[in-house]
């Protein structure tokens, strides 16, 4: 139960709880990805500091794989990797607010252009100021970004505005990927397919995660996954193919041996109905150990299964550690591990492994192994 002592740490230097992160994992999921497609071609999102992983040693690990078309949410966050990434193509999918075209420029970001006046806009600036790639993006039933189909009418009708810049990339979002039987999938990739032909042809993408499993005619000319790079299962009602790339460990910070009836932790929550050994480990919610998980998580300690009683609070997260009658003060369990990976997490606490990620605190120690290259 003892972390191993190889890779590069990051974070506190006393913390109690201990985050490694697999970046060979991530790089075997990215091939793996490519290798679905008949083109081989995938992009990464590496939105929200790379899905809470950290975006500068995700991105390096990911151009090491091979992989030179990376997106983020904001413009922030582009900059943040472009010293990592010198040679690569950032786009932010977010789009362009009126002031930043310039920022743009000057880290050959490339704006994801998600209104027609957002597509006036760079046309304008570059006009202005030369020429620079970015990529358009078009609804097709997301109703959330992109041109919606009367824009999409309007730049049909007049393409010329598209004359003032590189288009880069032709983009759409999907709405249902992880349910495959969901009739809008096919209505989604119809629309994109013909918003396409309306076009000039530059490589378009649809499949996010799970559209990657959705099967070839959502693979168009690239993909962009996210959440699969690090672990994310494409669909809950199959087995996951992706490799699991987190490992979340904290300390049993103290055991008590409670006899019966005695209650543990906040609210009075959890009531003992017999004698029970209870440890408490150093996380909690401000740890991003989500407070849904209050009675209904479960940590591990090696392969036996310790159930969350009571409830999380901000540090600290009581388990029921009776089956465990070896496990001592100052040993790690497992929140999130190999026998528990964040799907199975997501799933106790109510959510997707997407919130489990990005949720993950900066108090943890951080460990980053392996790397890109096979
Ligand atoms: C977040 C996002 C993705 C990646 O989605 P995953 O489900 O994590 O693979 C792709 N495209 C857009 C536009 C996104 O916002």
């Amino acid at each position: 139960m003892k972390a191993s002592d190889s890779g590069i740490y990051t974070g506190p230097t006393h913390a109690p709880s201990l985050l490694t992160i697999d970046l060979s994992a991530i790089a075997d999921n990215y091939r793996l990805l490519c290798g679905l497609t008949d083109h081989g071609q995938s992009a990464a999102v590496i939105k929200a500091n790379g899905y809470g992983l950290g975006a500068i040693a995700v991105a390096q690990c990911l151009w090491e794989a091979g992989c030179r078309i990376f997106f983020t949410a904001h413009l922030d966050e582009a900059i943040a990797v472009r010293d990592t990434l010198p040679e690569a193509g950032i786009g932010v999918l977010n789009g362009l607010m009126a002031g930043d075209e310039d920022v743009y420029g000057a880290y050959r970001l490339m704006p994801t252009l998600n209104d027609l006046g957002q597509v006036r806009l760079w046309a304008a600036h570059c006009r202005d100021k030369g020429p620079l790639p970015a990529s358009l993006h078009f609804d097709t039933g997301m109703s959330r970004l992109g041109l919606p189909p009367v824009e999409m009418d309007l730049l049909c009708d007049d393409l010329s505005v598209l004359d003032a810049f590189p288009l880069r990339f032709v983009m759409s979002h999907l709405a249902c990927a992880e349910t495959p039987g969901h009739a809008l999938n096919r209505e989604q990739q119809q629309r994109f397919a013909a918003g396409l032909k309306r076009l000039p042809e530059v490589p378009a993408m649809l499949a996010n995660s799970s559209g990657v499993f959705l099967g070839k005619d959502w693979h168009f000319d690239m993909l962009r996954p996210g959440v699969a790079l690090f672990g994310g299962a494409p669909n809950a009602d199959k087995p996951n193919p992706l490799k699991q790339v987190v490992r979340l460990q904290a300390k049993i910070l103290q055991i008590q041996e409670i006899d019966a009836p005695q209650t543990v932790g906040y609210g009075a929550f959890f009531k003992a109905t017999e004698p029970r050994r209870i440890a408490t480990v150093a996380a909690g919610y401000a740890d991003g150990y989500l407070r849904s998980l209050s009675d209904s998580g479960t940590v591990y300690y090696g392969d036996v299964a310790l159930p969350v009683v009571g409830r999380v609070s901000m540090d600290l997260t009581a388990v029921d550690a009776t089956d465990a009658p070896m496990a001592q003060v100052g040993e790690m369990v497992d929140l999130i591990g190999p026998k528990h990976d964040i799907n199975a997490v997501a799933k106790e606490a109510g959510t997707i492994p997407y919130e489990i990620l990005t949720s993950l605190g900066a108090r943890y120690k951080r460990r980053y192994i392996g790397g890109g290259r096979p």
